[in-house]
Protein backbone atom coordinates (compact mmCIF):
# COMPACT_ATOMS: atom_id res chain seq x y z
CA UNK A 1 0.00 0.00 0.00
CA UNK A 2 1.20 3.32 -0.83
CA UNK A 3 -0.22 6.53 0.99
CA UNK A 4 0.33 10.06 -0.98
CA UNK A 5 0.49 12.65 1.99
CA UNK A 6 0.60 16.14 1.30
CA UNK A 7 1.96 18.43 3.56
CA UNK A 8 3.54 16.02 5.88
CA UNK A 9 6.27 18.06 6.84
CA UNK A 10 3.60 20.33 9.00
CA UNK A 11 2.49 19.62 12.05
CA UNK A 12 -0.40 17.30 11.61
CA UNK A 13 1.42 15.92 8.25
CA UNK A 14 4.29 14.98 9.74
CA UNK A 15 2.96 13.43 13.35
CA UNK A 16 0.95 10.87 10.69
CA UNK A 17 4.02 9.71 9.00
CA UNK A 18 5.69 9.27 12.32
CA UNK A 19 2.74 7.41 13.62
CA UNK A 20 2.58 5.33 10.46
CA UNK A 21 6.05 4.51 8.49
CA UNK A 22 7.36 1.24 9.54
CA UNK A 23 4.05 -0.64 9.25
CA UNK A 24 4.62 -3.49 7.09
CA UNK A 25 4.17 -3.30 3.42
CA UNK A 26 3.19 0.67 3.56
CA UNK A 27 4.75 3.44 1.93
CA UNK A 28 4.83 6.64 2.17
CA UNK A 29 5.52 9.65 -0.69
CA UNK A 30 5.45 12.83 0.99
CA UNK A 31 4.50 15.93 -0.92
CA UNK A 32 5.09 19.24 0.72
CA UNK A 33 6.33 22.99 -0.38
CA UNK A 34 8.35 23.33 2.19
CA UNK A 35 6.80 26.96 3.23
CA UNK A 36 8.30 28.40 6.29
CA UNK A 37 5.46 26.04 8.27
CA UNK A 38 6.89 23.12 6.82
CA UNK A 39 10.49 21.36 8.74
CA UNK A 40 11.66 18.60 7.49
CA UNK A 41 13.61 18.43 11.15
CA UNK A 42 10.02 17.00 12.07
CA UNK A 43 10.88 14.06 10.09
CA UNK A 44 14.02 12.93 11.44
CA UNK A 45 12.46 9.74 12.75
CA UNK A 46 11.36 8.84 9.11
CA UNK A 47 13.85 10.15 6.37
CA UNK A 48 16.27 6.89 6.31
CA UNK A 49 13.31 4.51 6.13
CA UNK A 50 13.73 2.83 2.82
CA UNK A 51 9.65 3.59 2.66
CA UNK A 52 9.70 6.98 2.73
CA UNK A 53 10.47 9.22 0.00
CA UNK A 54 10.07 12.55 0.08
CA UNK A 55 9.60 15.48 -2.82
CA UNK A 56 9.51 19.05 -2.44
CA UNK A 57 7.09 20.35 -4.30
CA UNK A 58 4.10 22.59 -4.76
CA UNK A 59 0.46 21.23 -4.92
CA UNK A 60 -0.86 23.67 -7.38
CA UNK A 61 2.21 21.81 -9.90
CA UNK A 62 -0.50 20.14 -11.76
CA UNK A 63 2.39 18.55 -13.92
CA UNK A 64 4.31 17.69 -10.92
CA UNK A 65 1.60 16.42 -9.54
CA UNK A 66 0.54 13.86 -12.58
CA UNK A 67 4.67 12.74 -12.71
CA UNK A 68 3.95 11.81 -9.15
CA UNK A 69 0.71 10.02 -9.52
CA UNK A 70 2.45 7.80 -12.30
CA UNK A 71 5.24 6.71 -10.81
CA UNK A 72 3.98 5.71 -7.15
CA UNK A 73 0.46 4.36 -8.01
CA UNK A 74 -0.79 5.69 -4.70
CA UNK A 75 -3.77 3.68 -3.31
CA UNK A 76 -4.53 6.48 -1.10
CA UNK A 77 -4.02 10.14 -0.37
CA UNK A 78 -3.95 12.29 2.53
CA UNK A 79 -4.30 15.87 2.15
CA UNK A 80 -3.06 18.16 4.88
CA UNK A 81 -1.21 20.58 2.89
CA UNK A 82 -2.50 24.22 3.38
CA UNK A 83 -1.61 27.55 4.71
CA UNK A 84 -2.99 27.18 8.23
CA UNK A 85 -2.44 30.64 10.52
CA UNK A 86 -5.43 32.57 10.38
CA UNK A 87 -3.03 35.60 11.17
CA UNK A 88 -1.17 34.98 8.30
CA UNK A 89 -4.71 34.79 5.93
CA UNK A 90 -5.93 38.16 7.04
CA UNK A 91 -2.28 39.38 6.14
CA UNK A 92 -1.66 37.56 3.04
CA UNK A 93 -5.27 35.96 1.86
CA UNK A 94 -4.03 35.24 -1.71
CA UNK A 95 -1.35 31.98 -0.59
CA UNK A 96 -4.71 31.03 1.01
CA UNK A 97 -6.28 30.71 -1.77
CA UNK A 98 -4.10 29.47 -3.99
CA UNK A 99 -2.57 26.47 -1.85
CA UNK A 100 -6.23 25.43 0.15
CA UNK A 101 -8.26 26.14 -2.49
CA UNK A 102 -6.64 25.97 -6.03
CA UNK A 103 -3.79 23.48 -4.51
CA UNK A 104 -7.17 21.19 -4.00
CA UNK A 105 -8.38 21.83 -7.13
CA UNK A 106 -4.99 20.86 -8.94
CA UNK A 107 -4.55 17.57 -6.57
CA UNK A 108 -8.02 16.43 -7.26
CA UNK A 109 -7.88 17.00 -11.03
CA UNK A 110 -4.84 15.06 -10.67
CA UNK A 111 -6.60 12.18 -8.81
CA UNK A 112 -9.31 12.01 -11.84
CA UNK A 113 -7.02 11.46 -14.08
CA UNK A 114 -4.71 8.93 -12.18
CA UNK A 115 -8.52 7.33 -11.87
CA UNK A 116 -9.55 7.71 -14.99
CA UNK A 117 -6.35 5.89 -16.33
CA UNK A 118 -6.24 3.02 -13.56
CA UNK A 119 -9.75 1.70 -13.39
CA UNK A 120 -8.70 -1.13 -11.28
CA UNK A 121 -7.65 1.12 -8.34
CA UNK A 122 -11.54 2.89 -8.25
CA UNK A 123 -12.84 0.63 -5.79
CA UNK A 124 -10.17 0.63 -3.33
CA UNK A 125 -8.90 4.15 -3.49
CA UNK A 126 -9.62 6.35 -0.86
CA UNK A 127 -8.92 10.15 -0.59
CA UNK A 128 -9.12 11.60 2.63
CA UNK A 129 -9.29 15.68 2.71
CA UNK A 130 -8.35 16.92 5.88
CA UNK A 131 -10.80 20.29 7.30
CA UNK A 132 -10.94 21.87 10.45
CA UNK A 133 -14.20 22.98 12.65
CA UNK A 134 -13.41 26.53 11.56
CA UNK A 135 -15.38 26.26 7.99
CA UNK A 136 -18.36 26.19 10.40
CA UNK A 137 -17.97 29.65 11.84
CA UNK A 138 -18.20 30.74 15.18
CA UNK A 139 -20.62 29.51 18.20
CA UNK A 140 -22.53 31.31 21.37
CA UNK A 141 -22.25 30.41 24.46
CA UNK A 142 -25.35 28.17 24.65
CA UNK A 143 -25.12 26.83 20.97
CA UNK A 144 -24.39 23.30 20.32
CA UNK A 145 -21.44 22.28 19.10
CA UNK A 146 -21.19 22.00 15.17
CA UNK A 147 -22.39 18.35 13.66
CA UNK A 148 -21.05 17.12 10.09
CA UNK A 149 -24.94 18.92 9.51
CA UNK A 150 -24.15 22.62 10.81
CA UNK A 151 -24.31 25.05 8.07
CA UNK A 152 -20.76 25.85 6.23
CA UNK A 153 -20.34 29.87 7.48
CA UNK A 154 -16.41 30.49 7.17
CA UNK A 155 -15.48 34.14 8.95
CA UNK A 156 -11.88 34.19 8.56
CA UNK A 157 -10.16 34.07 4.62
CA UNK A 158 -8.27 30.77 6.60
CA UNK A 159 -11.65 29.16 6.96
CA UNK A 160 -13.27 30.42 3.49
CA UNK A 161 -10.50 28.85 1.86
CA UNK A 162 -10.63 25.83 3.54
CA UNK A 163 -14.73 25.82 3.56
CA UNK A 164 -13.64 25.78 -0.67
CA UNK A 165 -11.68 23.33 -0.39
CA UNK A 166 -14.52 21.33 1.31
CA UNK A 167 -17.41 21.79 -0.93
CA UNK A 168 -13.87 21.34 -4.31
CA UNK A 169 -13.66 17.69 -2.57
CA UNK A 170 -17.88 16.96 -2.00
CA UNK A 171 -18.32 17.94 -5.41
CA UNK A 172 -15.63 15.85 -7.27
CA UNK A 173 -17.16 12.84 -5.02
CA UNK A 174 -20.68 13.47 -6.26
CA UNK A 175 -19.62 14.51 -10.03
CA UNK A 176 -16.71 12.25 -10.78
CA UNK A 177 -17.39 9.24 -8.19
CA UNK A 178 -14.03 10.02 -6.92
CA UNK A 179 -13.75 8.04 -3.50
CA UNK A 180 -13.35 10.74 -0.91
CA UNK A 181 -13.96 11.28 2.67
CA UNK A 182 -13.66 14.74 4.64
CA UNK A 183 -12.45 15.06 7.80
CA UNK A 184 -13.12 18.43 10.54
CA UNK A 185 -10.89 18.34 13.29
CA UNK A 186 -10.76 21.07 16.00
CA UNK A 187 -7.70 22.48 17.22
CA UNK A 188 -4.63 20.56 17.53
CA UNK A 189 -1.31 20.95 20.10
CA UNK A 190 1.11 18.63 20.58
CA UNK A 191 4.82 18.47 19.42
CA UNK A 192 6.08 19.72 16.56
CA UNK A 193 3.82 22.43 16.01
CA UNK A 194 5.20 26.07 14.32
CA UNK A 195 5.83 28.48 16.98
CA UNK A 196 3.13 31.30 15.64
CA UNK A 197 0.37 28.88 16.91
CA UNK A 198 -0.87 29.78 20.48
CA UNK A 199 0.62 27.63 23.20
CA UNK A 200 4.50 27.43 21.38
CA UNK A 201 3.70 30.97 21.31
CA UNK A 202 3.04 31.37 25.26
CA UNK A 203 6.11 29.18 25.81
CA UNK A 204 8.45 30.64 24.04
CA UNK A 205 7.19 34.54 25.17
CA UNK A 206 7.78 32.70 28.84
CA UNK A 207 11.52 31.51 28.35
CA UNK A 208 12.20 35.22 27.38
CA UNK A 209 10.80 36.60 29.91
CA UNK A 210 8.37 38.89 27.65
CA UNK A 211 4.60 39.34 27.41
CA UNK A 212 2.46 36.70 26.58
CA UNK A 213 0.16 38.57 24.34
CA UNK A 214 -3.52 37.36 24.25
CA UNK A 215 -6.06 38.55 21.89
CA UNK A 216 -8.76 41.10 23.10
CA UNK A 217 -10.17 39.50 26.90
CA UNK A 218 -8.80 35.79 26.34
CA UNK A 219 -12.74 35.01 26.48
CA UNK A 220 -12.53 33.19 22.96
CA UNK A 221 -13.06 29.48 23.46
CA UNK A 222 -11.38 26.76 21.20
CA UNK A 223 -12.02 22.67 21.14
CA UNK A 224 -8.79 20.79 21.50
CA UNK A 225 -7.85 17.59 20.72
CA UNK A 226 -4.12 16.45 21.37
CA UNK A 227 -2.29 15.39 17.24
CA UNK A 228 -1.93 11.96 18.15
CA UNK A 229 -5.81 11.19 19.07
CA UNK A 230 -6.29 13.01 15.82
CA UNK A 231 -4.00 10.73 13.53
CA UNK A 232 -5.98 7.70 15.06
CA UNK A 233 -9.01 8.95 14.22
CA UNK A 234 -7.59 9.75 10.62
CA UNK A 235 -6.37 6.22 10.76
CA UNK A 236 -9.68 5.09 11.66
CA UNK A 237 -11.17 7.23 8.80
CA UNK A 238 -8.70 5.34 6.24
CA UNK A 239 -9.50 2.29 7.44
CA UNK A 240 -13.23 2.06 8.37
CA UNK A 241 -14.81 5.50 6.86
CA UNK A 242 -17.60 5.41 4.23
CA UNK A 243 -17.05 7.42 0.91
CA UNK A 244 -18.60 10.27 0.49
CA UNK A 245 -19.24 10.94 4.44
CA UNK A 246 -17.45 13.45 6.50
CA UNK A 247 -16.52 12.94 9.97
CA UNK A 248 -15.79 15.47 12.79
CA UNK A 249 -13.07 14.97 15.47
CA UNK A 250 -12.94 16.38 18.38
CA UNK A 251 -12.01 15.50 21.98
CA UNK A 252 -14.47 17.52 24.23
CA UNK A 253 -12.44 19.89 25.49
CA UNK A 254 -14.02 23.63 25.43
CA UNK A 255 -11.31 25.95 27.05
CA UNK A 256 -11.47 30.00 26.80
CA UNK A 257 -7.83 30.96 25.86
CA UNK A 258 -7.26 33.08 29.17
CA UNK A 259 -7.85 29.95 31.23
CA UNK A 260 -5.39 27.65 28.73
CA UNK A 261 -2.66 30.46 29.38
CA UNK A 262 -3.15 30.37 32.90
CA UNK A 263 -2.58 26.41 32.47
CA UNK A 264 0.29 27.28 30.80
CA UNK A 265 1.94 29.07 33.44
CA UNK A 266 0.41 26.79 36.27
CA UNK A 267 2.48 24.50 34.62
CA UNK A 268 5.70 26.33 33.79
CA UNK A 269 5.82 27.99 37.30
CA UNK A 270 6.28 24.27 39.39
CA UNK A 271 9.42 24.76 37.02
CA UNK A 272 10.39 28.53 37.35
CA UNK A 273 13.59 27.73 39.48
CA UNK A 274 15.24 26.02 37.22
CA UNK A 275 14.27 27.82 33.97
CA UNK A 276 15.18 31.18 35.60
CA UNK A 277 19.46 29.61 35.85
CA UNK A 278 18.74 28.75 32.01
CA UNK A 279 16.93 31.72 30.84
CA UNK A 280 16.70 35.85 31.36
CA UNK A 281 13.37 35.53 33.76
CA UNK A 282 12.82 38.32 36.34
CA UNK A 283 8.93 37.64 36.78
CA UNK A 284 8.57 35.26 40.27
CA UNK A 285 4.95 33.97 38.55
CA UNK A 286 4.77 33.79 34.79
CA UNK A 287 1.10 34.78 35.43
CA UNK A 288 2.96 38.01 36.03
CA UNK A 289 3.77 38.32 31.96
CA UNK A 290 -0.03 38.15 30.79
CA UNK A 291 -0.79 40.56 28.84
CA UNK A 292 -3.71 41.49 26.95
CA UNK A 293 -3.49 42.83 22.92
CA UNK A 294 -6.08 44.56 20.41
CA UNK A 295 -7.92 41.46 19.50
CA UNK A 296 -7.75 40.02 15.90
CA UNK A 297 -10.04 41.58 13.05
CA UNK A 298 -13.37 38.93 12.75
CA UNK A 299 -11.82 36.58 16.04
CA UNK A 300 -14.55 33.74 16.17
CA UNK A 301 -15.76 33.71 19.55
CA UNK A 302 -16.30 30.09 19.88
CA UNK A 303 -15.72 26.35 18.26
CA UNK A 304 -16.81 23.47 19.63
CA UNK A 305 -17.28 19.86 17.80
CA UNK A 306 -19.65 17.02 18.55
CA UNK A 307 -17.54 14.19 17.30
CA UNK A 308 -20.85 11.38 17.45
CA UNK A 309 -20.74 9.57 14.04
CA UNK A 310 -17.04 9.21 13.98
CA UNK A 311 -17.57 7.45 17.53
CA UNK A 312 -20.55 5.43 16.91
CA UNK A 313 -20.28 4.34 13.26
CA UNK A 314 -16.60 3.63 13.39
CA UNK A 315 -15.43 3.15 16.75
CA UNK A 316 -13.10 6.14 17.56
CA UNK A 317 -12.83 7.53 20.80
CA UNK A 318 -9.55 10.24 22.00
CA UNK A 319 -7.90 8.65 24.70
CA UNK A 320 -5.64 11.80 25.87
CA UNK A 321 -6.66 13.83 28.56
CA UNK A 322 -5.94 18.00 27.68
CA UNK A 323 -3.82 18.45 31.49
CA UNK A 324 -1.47 15.45 30.62
CA UNK A 325 -1.57 16.01 26.98
CA UNK A 326 -0.36 20.05 27.77
CA UNK A 327 1.56 18.74 30.55
CA UNK A 328 3.43 16.20 28.48
CA UNK A 329 3.54 18.81 25.48
CA UNK A 330 5.01 21.66 27.29
CA UNK A 331 7.90 19.13 28.43
CA UNK A 332 8.67 18.30 24.68
CA UNK A 333 9.12 21.81 23.90
CA UNK A 334 11.08 22.98 27.23
CA UNK A 335 13.56 19.65 25.86
CA UNK A 336 13.46 20.62 22.02
CA UNK A 337 13.44 24.31 22.29
CA UNK A 338 14.68 24.77 18.74
CA UNK A 339 10.91 24.23 17.69
CA UNK A 340 10.30 27.50 20.01
CA UNK A 341 10.81 30.73 18.93
CA UNK A 342 14.04 31.94 21.29
P1 LIG B 1 1.13 23.38 9.05
O1 LIG B 1 1.10 24.80 8.62
O2 LIG B 1 1.95 22.99 10.22
O3 LIG B 1 1.59 22.46 7.82
C1 LIG B 1 1.15 22.68 6.51
C2 LIG B 1 2.15 22.01 5.57
O4 LIG B 1 1.67 22.19 4.23
C3 LIG B 1 3.55 22.64 5.62
O5 LIG B 1 4.53 21.62 5.70
C4 LIG B 1 3.66 23.41 4.30
O6 LIG B 1 4.98 23.49 3.81
C5 LIG B 1 2.76 22.58 3.40
N1 LIG B 1 2.21 23.35 2.28
C6 LIG B 1 1.59 24.55 2.32
N2 LIG B 1 1.23 24.93 1.07
C7 LIG B 1 1.63 23.94 0.24
C8 LIG B 1 1.54 23.75 -1.18
N3 LIG B 1 1.00 24.67 -1.97
N4 LIG B 1 2.05 22.61 -1.71
C9 LIG B 1 2.62 21.66 -0.92
N5 LIG B 1 2.75 21.80 0.42
C10 LIG B 1 2.25 22.93 0.98
O7 LIG B 1 -0.40 22.98 9.25
P2 LIG B 1 -1.03 21.86 10.18
O8 LIG B 1 -1.40 22.47 11.46
O9 LIG B 1 -0.16 20.67 10.15
O10 LIG B 1 -2.37 21.57 9.37
C11 LIG B 1 -2.44 20.52 8.41
C12 LIG B 1 -3.85 20.45 7.85
O11 LIG B 1 -4.77 20.21 8.92
C13 LIG B 1 -4.31 21.74 7.18
O12 LIG B 1 -5.07 21.40 6.05
C14 LIG B 1 -5.19 22.41 8.23
O13 LIG B 1 -6.17 23.21 7.63
C15 LIG B 1 -5.79 21.20 8.90
N6 LIG B 1 -6.20 21.40 10.30
C16 LIG B 1 -5.34 21.94 11.20
C17 LIG B 1 -5.74 22.07 12.53
C18 LIG B 1 -4.80 22.64 13.58
O14 LIG B 1 -5.22 22.88 14.70
N7 LIG B 1 -3.52 22.82 13.28
C19 LIG B 1 -7.02 21.69 12.91
C20 LIG B 1 -7.88 21.13 11.97
C21 LIG B 1 -7.45 20.99 10.66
Amino acid sequence: MTILVTGGAGFIGSAFIRKVIGKDNLKIINVDKLTYSGNLNNLQSAKDNKNYTFYEGDICDKDFLEEIFTAYKPSSVIHFAAESHVDNSIQTPVNFMNSNFMGTFHLLEAVKKYLNQNDNMQKTFKFIHISTDEVYGALELDDEPFTEQSQILPNSPYSASKAGSNHLARAYQKTFNIPIIITNCSNNYGPYQHHEKLIPRIISCALKGIKLPIYGKGEQIRDWIHVDDHIEAINTVLDLGKIGESYNIGADNEIRNIDLVREICNILDTKILDLKEKYDIQCSSFHELISFVEDRLGHDFRYAIKSHKIKQELGWQSTRSMHEGLKETIEWYLNNTRWLDI
